[in-house]
């Protein structure tokens, strides 16, 4: 299901403009072209399915199990419409599931706040080993060694998407449905001249729609800085997915098809896994965070990146130390993890999403989706939908009808608090 990567972009009028075609571009392309008539544009400045932003890679986790309460009637939304897209591609004739549903565990301190609230808010059952429980056939058991005092919250509701291929599969319904993706375009400039916004790619060349949305991940504080001069707090971080090699024998326990979970580890580190899918032999266990980069100044993408000094140290030494404490017989350090692919999130100062009309002169005509601070790809498909309302009818209706309180997701919001929403206890990928 590839999407059509030259598509004949007639310099005509779109009613909508997606400028960045990762997981949020391309699920929002989606959206606004599923409008009935909507001539819908998509503009990437790299190759289709690059792996020079955030959205690449094999596998991203999806879990009910969030602190911050306001997230759960998104990630429900996005379950459905996750559901919804599969079916959209069956239809068409289109390949298979990209999110294969797991359990997921998240382990911690037995007091840990965040933990707590994660575990209440997504209605998982705490399973406390040290209160003889640990003959629950909870999923995990045996294979993680939980340190003294921690508990481990147990929920149904996780689950693994295929990165790649979902954003593909966004892409391919996207075209199906009649939008025109162009890549190797990169945006410079958007302007609003008269009722049109005009957008303008370094060859010179411009495109007129009524609306514009602006999904460029790592990239939004620049073409947000040069098209308005404001400051949007959007850092891009260097991160890295680390795939760890099973020892001899255990490969089959660490195994999705065997029901190992996707798992979340509070504290510090904080942690996060996903069963062995992808690589035969190998599982995913990193470490949320990273270093402020420019992502016009990074080596590249690295699916091969060697190590990368400090950084990359700093992203793997605390990973080695917790796998030798938590799972020391089933998953190999020695060597350090066997394949390392460089990735971005763009953090927020409270890693709450951007979600919001860009404002000014441009009012509700152009909508920014941003900000996703590395958890926001389970809920992509909710963003999109979300984008393409506010874009084509200056309000997110699902979003109201769903119970998404967008107001968290305001720029506004770092206007008297640079620190943007207040918070309880942290959250994680
Ligand atoms: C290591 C890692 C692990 C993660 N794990 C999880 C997880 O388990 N669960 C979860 O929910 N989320 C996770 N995330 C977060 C999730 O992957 C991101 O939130 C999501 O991919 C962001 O997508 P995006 O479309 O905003 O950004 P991107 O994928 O970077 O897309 C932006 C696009 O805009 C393009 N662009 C930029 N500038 C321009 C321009 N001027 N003109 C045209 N195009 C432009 C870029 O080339 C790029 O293709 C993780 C992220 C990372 C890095």
């Amino acid at each position: 299901m590839a999407a059509s990567g030259d598509g004949e972009a007639s310099p005509g009028r779109y009613d909508v403009i997606v400028v960045g075609a990762g997981i949020m571009g391309s699920c929002a392309a989606y959206a606004a072209a599923s409008r009935a008539g909507a001539r819908v544009l998509v503009l990437e400045r790299f190759g289709l399915l690059h792996d020079l932003g955030s959205s690449h890679g094999e596998s991203r986790g999806i879990r009910n199990t969030y602190a911050q309460a306001r997230y759960l009637p998104m990630v429900r939304l996005a379950w459905r419409l996750w559901e919804d897209a599969h079916a959209d591609a069956a239809a068409g004739g289109g390949g298979g599931r990209v999110l294969v549903p797991t359990p997921h565990v998240d382990l911690g301190p037995r007091g840990d706040p965040a933990l707590l609230a994660a575990a209440r808010n997504g209605g998982a059952t705490v399973v406390d080993e040290g209160a003889g429980a640990a003959a629950a056939a909870w999923p995990g058991a045996g294979v993680f060694r939980m340190p003294e005092g921690w508990v481990a919250a147990v929920s149904e509701l996780g689950g693994v998407i295929r990165a790649n291929k979902a954003v593909e599969m966004f892409q391919a319904l996207a075209v199906k449905k009649g939008a025109v993706v162009r890549e190797r375009t990169e945006v410079v400039d958007i302007r609003k001249q008269g009722e049109i916004i005009v957008v303008k790619t370094s060859s010179g060349e411009e495109f007129h729609g009524a609306k514009c949305i602006v999904t460029v991940g790592a990239w939004t504080s620049k073409l947000v800085k040069s098209v308005t001069g404001t400051d949007l707090p959007v850092q891009p971080l260097h991160t890295l997915l680390c795939y760890w090699k099973a020892k001899p024998g255990r490969e089959r326990e660490l195994a999705a098809e065997a029901g190992f979970p996707t798992f979340g580890s509070y504290g510090d580190p904080i942690v996060y896994g996903t069963p062995s899918l992808e690589y035969p032999g190998l599982i995913k266990i990193a470490m949320h965070g990273g270093s402020p980069c420019d992502p016009d100044g990074r080596r590249g993408s690295s699916s091969a990146a060697a190590a990368d000094g400090d950084d990359d140290a700093a992203l793997v030494e605390p990973v080695a130390r917790w796998i030798d404490a938590v799972l020391p017989d089933h998953v190999e350090t020695a060597g350090g993890p066997v394949r390392r692919v460089a990735c971005m999130y763009s953090m927020t100062p409270d890693e709450d999403f951007v979600i919001d009309f860009l404002g000014g002169e441009f009012g509700k005509d152009v909508v920014v989706g941003a900000g996703f601070s590395g958890h926001g790809f389970k809920m992509a498909p909710a963003v999109g939908r979300i984008l393409a309302e506010m874009a084509i009818d200056g309000e997110a209706r699902t979003a109201a009808e769903a119970g998404v309180d967008l107001a968290y997701f305001r720029i506004g919001r770092f206007v008297d608090n640079p620190k943007g929403n207040l918070k309880d206890s942290g959250d994680q990928a």
